[in-house]
């Protein structure tokens, strides 16, 4: 299992900015965003299927997320999260 991690672990960078350019450098559960000309802060990926469960590290199970929506989101299945995407219940309230 770890060393597994590990070896996907090298394309994790690139993956991270693949997955903030589709999503627009913005969190897709509160919408926040802030970039500064040459990153962005405060951002990080969350997995919809957390790695734990067996979420695999591929665009499809990655959203861009803020460091507080990830928190939040420990633990939340990713059904919920889906929901909380579609209807932007979180929105605006970073
Ligand atoms: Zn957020």
């Amino acid at each position: 299992m770890s060393s597994r991690y590990r070896k996907g672990h090298s394309n994790w960078s690139r993956i991270k900015e693949l997955v903030l350019r589709r999503d627009g450098y913005q969190c897709q559960y509160c919408g926040y965003s802030v970039f500064d000309g040459s990153r962005v802060i405060g951002m990080t990926i969350d997995h919809l299927i957390e790695y734990a469960s067996g979420g695999k590290l591929v665009m499809e199970n990655l959203v861009a997320s803020c460091n507080k929506c990830n928190l939040k989101l420990i633990g939340t299945t990713a059904s919920r999260k889906n929901d909380l995407i579609e209807s932007r219940e979180w929105w605006g309230k970073y």
